[in-house]
């Protein structure tokens, strides 16, 4: 059975796990990303092949690991689940490659983040099917090719700009994700609660899905917290009186920002009066890593008008101030 005991596991990976569809065809919004990967797929199952590499990219929380293993299920293949910062020598690469076995699915999480010699092993591999594993050290090291069977790599990065050319043009499908409609995680949140067991009614599950930042993994986990919190103080529903209590308990505002959301905009506004101002300065008034500050809050942030990017840096737009309670200097009005 696939039902999670709520009381038994709320172990965030575990959650996730069970929580994620395994079929495109329950894989809520992104229409676009869905319909031309069933294509690439449907085509690769008729020919009898693996279907061409696939890039995945966006904001953590939108399903890029989801349908990573998708890819996998829907053509009944394995799945090897690695990430770039596991992969820090050519070497290990190299042990993983030669152990792969036809068609098989390889996921390469935070593909950015390998190492620039994985990297090239990486795309020699995807193209050739080939990789030379080198035996012995120094002047008698000897590079051996080996030949691989046929397998796809589905590489997930939340910064595609960030990785080489090179290994860029050697995924013959990209999909970008892109945050999700209320509608949609509306939709998501629905199967979540009947598959962890809760019941919620629309109220609740609206005023969590326009509450989620756009992201699946962040709506289902705001849903655990109403959870929690209509079975401790409420009669166990999840509804807008439990949505409301909960999410205020957990720092989500109306506007469905957290924490570091906000400790974003009171840095440009209060800080540095409105911006512009560099990504590294603003991460350390935040006490965060610029990486975070720009892959995990502004994606969001950008896109629902609060922060614009400039050639100069960051600044706060007019909605940044109004939210934060602040009246609009002038030089922020254009
Ligand atoms: P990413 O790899 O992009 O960080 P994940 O694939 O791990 O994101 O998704 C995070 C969580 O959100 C998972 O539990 C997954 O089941 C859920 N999720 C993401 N996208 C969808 C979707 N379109 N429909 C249903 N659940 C989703």
């Amino acid at each position: 059975g696939r039902v999670v005991d709520p009381v038994e596991v709320d172990d965030e990976r575990v959650v996730e796990a069970a929580l994620r569809p395994r079929r495109l065809e329950e894989f809520a919004g992104q229409p676009k990303v869905r319909d031309q990967l069933s294509l690439v797929l449907e085509a690769a199952r008729r020919r009898g092949s693996p279907p061409d590499h696939v890039l995945l990219s966006g904001p953590p929380g939108l399903g890029k690991t989801t349908l990573a293993m998708m890819v996998a299920s829907e053509l009944d293949r394995p799945i090897r689940v690695t990430s770039g910062p596991a992969i820090q020598h050519a070497g290990d690469l190299a042990a993983l490659l030669s152990s792969l076995v036809e068609g098989e699915v390889l996921f390469l999480d935070e593909i950015h983040r390998m190492s620039r010699s994985a990297e090239e092993m990486l795309y020699l591999a995807m193209e050739d099917f080939r990789v030379d594993v080198v035996v012995g050290k120094g002047p008698g090291a000897t590079a051996i090719p080996l030949e691989l069977p046929p397998f796809t790599v589905v590489g997930a990065t939340t910064r595609a700009g960030l990785l080489p050319a090179p290994l860029r043009d050697r995924f013959g499908f990209t999909g970008h994700l892109d945050f999700y409609e209320v509608a949609d995680l509306m939709t998501i949140l629905r199967r979540s609660a009947r598959l962890l067991g809760v019941e919620a009614d629309d109220t609740g599950i609206a005023e969590i899905a326009s509450r989620s930042r756009g992201t699946p993994r962040i709506a289902n986990r705001l849903l655990r917290r109403v959870r929690d919190w209509a079975q401790v103080h409420g009669s166990g529903l999840v509804d807008e009186e439990a949505a409301h209590a909960a999410l205020a308990l957990f720092d989500v505002d109306a506007a469905g920002l957290d924490r570091l959301d906000r400790a974003v905009l009171e840095a440009l506004c209060r800080r540095f009066g409105g911006g512009p101002v560099g990504l590294s300065t603003l991460a350390v008034a935040v006490g965060e890593e610029s990486d975070t500050v720009e892959t995990v809050a502004e994606p969001f942030l950008v896109r629902e008008g609060f922060v614009i990017r400039t050639p100069r840096g960051r600044a706060a737009a007019p909605k940044a101030w109004r939210h934060l309670g602040l009246s609009v200097p002038r030089s922020a009005m254009t």
